[in-house]
């Protein structure tokens, strides 16, 4: 699972991309059925999705006009547990950001995961107060990392952040989440002795202002599919500091793919919902 991060750049650079709008970007409502996260989460779709309640005391919903605030049932309950936890220590409310369309799936542009609802990005922010609808629709995103792209900005670096990801990371559920390089060697820099949950906090581009929090496939999703755990270890030697090296003299971004078939199940939902059959 080791990757060279200019390997990813290609990569990314490869299914940034955007065109029509996907079939899933029609599709308003969830689909109908017992929870049942199904694929992957870069290729897959979920049926029974529910929609993050807009109204919380321990969080609040950016962007909702979007109507990316469906997930499987365990996300929720990973939200609202992780809010509960940053209450009750008085450290803000959560800002939740995309989450997943009410049927999962691919978008035209943006993400290539969130496909299955398992995915939700929370910002690393932590405001004490609501924002107002204004700030929710335009959320104003706060870049932690420096220009040079090696260390988080530290007059806008607060502790409370690194704990905010420490609280996500230890979650049962949580199975991984991505940071931009800076900030994991940040939380490297800084843990101290307590470092098993580093091993779940994975280098990532971009990331700047927010986390993505990955969770383990439910025991209703018969067939979701789980990636490899991350290597053993906390994540902060070598693999880090590859992060930090230029690409390599010839790398050349690939062409962008077609996508791969989609898992057997959403097909069938996708088959079902545009053509009744
Ligand atoms: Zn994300």
């Amino acid at each position: 699972m080791k990757k060279a991060w200019w390997a990813g750049a290609l990569m990314l650079a490869a299914s940034a991309s955007s065109g029509a709008l996907t079939p899933w970007q029609k599709i308003d409502h969830p689909v109908a059925g017992a929870p049942q996260a199904i694929g992957g989460f870069a290729n897959g779709c979920i049926v029974g999705a529910n929609p993050l309640p807009l109204q919380s005391a321990t969080y609040q919903v950016m962007r909702a006009d979007k109507r990316r605030y469906f997930g499987h049932p365990d996300l929720l309950a990973f939200i609202d547990r992780l809010g509960q936890e940053t209450s009750q220590r008085g450290m803000g409310q959560l800002l939740i950001g995309d989450m997943a369309m009410p049927a999962g799936g691919r978008f035209s542009s943006g993400h290539a995961s969130h496909q299955s609802g398992l995915d939700v990005d929370i910002w690393l922010q932590l405001p004490k107060q609501r924002w107002t609808q204004q700030q929710l629709l335009k959320p104003q995103p706060v870049d932690l990392v420096a220009v040079n792209g090696r260390n988080v900005i530290a007059r806008l670096w607060q502790p409370e952040i690194g704990e905010l990801i420490k609280l996500a990371a230890k979650d049962k559920d949580v199975t991984r989440i991505f940071v931009n390089a800076a900030i994991k060697q940040q939380l490297c820099d800084t843990a101290g002795a307590d470092r098993e949950w580093l091993r779940k906090v994975r280098p990532w581009f971009a990331h700047r202002a927010h986390m993505h929090v990955r969770l383990r496939c439910p025991a209703d999703s018969a067939s979701c599919e789980d990636q490899t755990p991350p290597p053993a270890g906390d994540g902060c030697g070598a693999e880090l500091a590859s992060w930090f090296q230029p690409p390599p003299p010839g790398s050349k971004p690939t062409r962008p793919s077609t996508p791969p078939p989609l898992p057997a199940g959403c097909q069938v939902l996708l088959d079902t919902h545009f053509n009744g059959g």
